[in-house]
């Protein structure tokens, strides 16, 4: 039988399991559906910034991820034709001191499975996959949620809902006035590359961002520092939603021709095989997340672009933020909920519009690119992390 105060979560990404986690950390029964038969380690890299790496060492994770991150020692912005070093910000240590909590990078996949490996090991969490949430159903103070598996109808119930089925959430557009995800009219590729198969300097233990004219290129090491991920992004025009379309490297070299593009970026991009892509989309800022006892939560509350580096960290910092008020307020759940949206919507909705913004930062072209290299010269990197102080320093209360 459900227990009074189990959580329902919708979706099984990033998000969700945290919030799983935190939940079950603070005593909540909770249950998990998922629409994937089989959680795979799909994606590339993934940016943990000290907002986020704070939350999963407080979640008691440090150990079981050790093995899977990379502490990058600097993060380098480049000059995409010439190859000059823009700027140089330290991380490493550095971003320990600063900060207080590591900058990590990870392979989503390694993430993901050490977020399911600590669930699966939790008697309070129940799993259950291939099973879609299509809409639910709010009675007594408790909510139905209706979805299905292997078409056939189920029901899961639950003292509250959290919708954490990402960028094109269906309990979103049951919620709020359906509001469609916007074309970014890009796309990203990715790819792993072993880092043996590179020149030294390309497998540093660094974040490396090439701002090109429409283009920019980033890559770091990830698992341990034995494969380079590189995500490339560029104006597109193919806009087929999804995570992992193939993409043909030859597609992604010629847009990133030589004579505009240095040859080290081109060497690591001709090094990588098993490119996938997926087009770029965000919304608008949301005005309502939920109702009653039912909210959303990461990419299905705020999608954003990934010109930030903060999609992950912004649905690990709503896992922490939802558990603390539900628990501080475990006895009026709707009331919890409200708390935990108006506690997260002012800043996600910011990390939205920076994220956009950076987008147009990084793709100039012409005079605007030239005055551009100027300022982050100018910087030299002490400045270049300043303007995400905001974003870094972030704590749960
Ligand atoms: C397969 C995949 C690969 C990705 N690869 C990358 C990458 O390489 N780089 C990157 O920066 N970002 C990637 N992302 C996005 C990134 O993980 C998210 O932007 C971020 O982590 C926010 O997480 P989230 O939990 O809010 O959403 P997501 O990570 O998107 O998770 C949403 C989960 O909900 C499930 N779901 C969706 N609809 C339903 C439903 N109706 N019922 C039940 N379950 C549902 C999905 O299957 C998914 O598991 C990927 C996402 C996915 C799903």
């Amino acid at each position: 039988m459900t227990s009074p105060r189990t959580v329902v979560i919708a979706g099984a990404g990033i998000g969700g399991l945290t919030a799983a986690i935190a939940l079950a950390k603070r005593g909540f029964p909770v249950s998990v559906i998922e629409q994937a038969e089989r959680l795979e380690a799909i994606g590339a890299g993934i940016q943990l910034s000290p907002n986020a790496s704070r939350v999963l060492v407080a979640l008691g994770l440090e150990e079981r991820l050790t093995p899977y991150v990379v502490v990058p020692q600097a993060l380098n912005v480049m000059n995409a034709r010439t190859g000059q070093v823009l700027a140089r910000a330290a991380l490493g240590d550095a971003a320990v001191r600063s900060y207080g909590a590591p900058y990590w990078v990870i392979h989503r996949g390694d993430l993901h499975t050490v977020l399911r490996e600590t669930i699966e090991a939790t008697p309070l969490i129940a799993l259950q996959l291939g099973v879609r949430a299509e809409d639910f159903a709010v009675h007594d103070g408790a909510v139905t949620v209706g979805g299905r598996k292997g078409g056939q109808p189920i029901e899961t119930r639950g003292a509250a809902l959290i919708g954490a089925d990402g960028l094109w959430s269906v309990l979103r557009g049951r919620l709020t006035n359906p509001m469609q995800p916007r074309f970014a009219r890009h796309s990203a590729w990715r790819a792993l590359v072993p880092a043996e198969a590179v020149a030294p300097a390309l497998r540093a233990l660094t974040v490396n961002l090439w701002l090109g004219r429409h283009a920019h290129l980033v890559h770091y090491p990830v698992r341990g520092g034995s494969l380079i991920n590189v995500v490339a992004i560029l104006r597109d025009r193919w806009r087929e939603a999804g995570w992992s379309a193939p993409g043909d490297r030859d597609e992604v070299l010629a847009r990133f021709p030589a004579g505009m593009w240095h040859g080290a970026p081109r060497d690591l991009i001709a090094a990588a095989s098993g490119w996938h892509k997926w087009a770029l989309y965000d919304c608008r800022p949301l005005k309502q997340w939920g109702a009653g006892p039912v909210t959303l939560l990461g990419d299905a509350a705020h999608p954003m672009l990934p010109y930030l580096a903060q999609g992950a960290a912004m649905a690990i910092e709503d896992a922490a933020v939802l558990a603390q008020c539900m628990s501080q307020a475990s006895d009026d759940l709707p009331a919890a909920l409200r708390r935990y949206e108006d506690k997260r919507r002012k800043r996600t909705t910011r990390a939205q519009r920076a994220a956009r913004r950076n987008g147009t930062v990084y793709h100039m072209g012409g005079a605007e690119a030239f005055l551009r290299g100027l300022a982050l010269v100018a910087m030299r990197g002490t400045g270049l992390l300043r303007p995400y102080n905001w974003l870094y320093h972030w704590q749960p209360d």
